[in-house]
């Protein structure tokens, strides 16, 4: 394909194309960032103004009753459950990824006793291998965490793992493990598996009880579109719910909260993995983000999601040929998610360029340019545009400016 054209015809024939008006998108921008944090969904600017003015500002404290405001984390998790392959009663909403992984990494590892190893990738997103770092530190016993390359995960499964902790789509390379042929390995040696779903949930179909997986966690504000700082996610499969104690008993962890006794005692199922105060605004924008995916096929997501991903690929690699660029992401479709990665040895500069030009994507440390691709709202025409806006930034090294060179607290 070599001309806009092509891309207007595919942007015709495509049945996701009316959901894009579920979103506000600015003018004049392309976003491919929607893997960072999800754009803005209309429904929810409604939502959380009545959430403010009349939940909040008249119901006041009675909310909690009248508006079920105490059940949002059950509530929010139902509407993540379908899209990750669980049952409403595994998944519930909650705190950050980071908290949420301690919560999970801390309860599977003392159901583990007599194993030394939590495993995971030495490329895992840092909070993961830093809350890893934390949890095997504060735990009992001698446990150590073990870092390897992404292909030496299943040799380093043994008697001695605990725990393997994997991120299932990469978020540097957007490379995918084999969630179920992994969960069996470790299984096998009797170790536990944590997946982090924070560039899955959402982008793909994801099925986690299919796959025999024992604990999960996601983030909110990527592809689930919950907004900045948006409440995450976390599973624990039904069969774990019993034996599973995580650290962070807070009240609303307890089985009766406004019995308000002086001892602990943890709420049976995965309630048990609450700890505070849901935060209502954030939950509520989170809730009704999640609508658009009540009428959506995860299945056709993912393949206009493949097909974006493709054609951004070879339109780069044809386009842009000559000026450095080296893909980052496997381009086999079975082994890749949602988003593709260049790397340039500019990347960062290049970066700013586009987003000047208004084609947004990150830069991801050292030398990688990572552009997401959010079927609810991309366009085939944005794929090409993207792609001719990268090509002039290339060819007439706009990106060769002082201003474009300058780091950001945030890339
Ligand atoms: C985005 C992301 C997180 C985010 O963690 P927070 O605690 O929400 O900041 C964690 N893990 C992975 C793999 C991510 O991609």
């Amino acid at each position: 394909m070599n001309s806009r054209s092509e891309f207007e015809a595919l942007d015709a024939q495509d049945e996701l194309a009316p959901w894009r008006d579920a979103f506000e998108l600015p003018e004049g921008v392309i976003y491919l960032d929607g893997n960072s944090l999800g754009p803005l969904p209309k429904a929810v600017v409604q939502r959380v103004q009545q959430v403010v003015q009349e939940e909040w500002g008249r119901e006041l404290i009675r909310s909690w009753n009248t508006a079920d405001w105490l059940h949002l984390p059950q509530r929010v998790g139902a509407r993540i459950a379908r899209l990750i392959g669980a049952e409403p009663d595994e998944v519930i909403a909650a705190d950050s990824t980071s908290v949420n992984l301690f919560k999970v990494l801390a309860a599977a590892l003392e159901m583990c006793p007599g194993r030394a190893e939590v495993v995971s990738e030495s490329g895992n997103f840092p909070t993961d291998l830093y809350i890893a770092e934390g949890v095997v530190h504060h735990a009992s016993g001698e446990r150590v965490l073990r870092l390897v390359s992404s292909d030496q995960v299943l040799e380093a499964l043994s008697a001695n793992t605990a725990v393997l902790l994997l991120t299932h789509v990469d978020y540097r390379s957007g490379q995918m493990h084999a969630m179920q042929e992994v969960t069996q390995r470790a299984h096998e040696v009797g170790a536990l598996v944590i997946w982090d779903l924070s560039h899955s949930a959402g982008a793909m179909p994801v099925d986690l009880n299919a796959c025999g997986a024992d604990f999960a966690i996601g983030c909110g504000y990527k592809y689930l579109n919950g907004g900045p700082g948006a409440p995450a996610f976390l599973f624990v499969a039904r069969r774990h719910q019993e034996a599973a104690r995580q650290p962070l008993s807070g009240w609303l962890g307890h089985a009766q909260p406004f019995a308000f006794e002086s001892g602990y005692t943890p709420a049976p199922g995965v309630d048990r993995f609450l700890c505070g105060t849901p935060g209502v605004l954030g939950m509520s924008a989170l809730e009704t983000a999640l609508e658009v995916f009540e009428s959506v096929d995860l299945q056709v997501v993912r393949s206009k999601s493949l097909l974006l991903s493709q054609h951004f690929m070879e339109l780069v690699e044809s386009r842009c040929a000559g000026f450095g660029l080296e893909l980052a992401t496997p381009r086999e479709a079975r082994l890749r998610g949602s988003q593709v990665s260049f790397a340039h040895p500019e990347a960062f500069a290049v970066m700013r360029a586009l987003i000047a030009q208004g084609v947004i994507g990150d830069f991801r440390a050292p030398n990688l340019m990572r552009f997401g691709f959010t079927p609810l709202y991309t366009r085939f025409t944005d794929v090409w545009d993207a792609v001719e806006a990268l090509r002039e930034i290339l060819q007439e090294r706009r990106w060769d400016s002082p201003e474009f060179q300058q780091r950001t607290a945030v890339t």
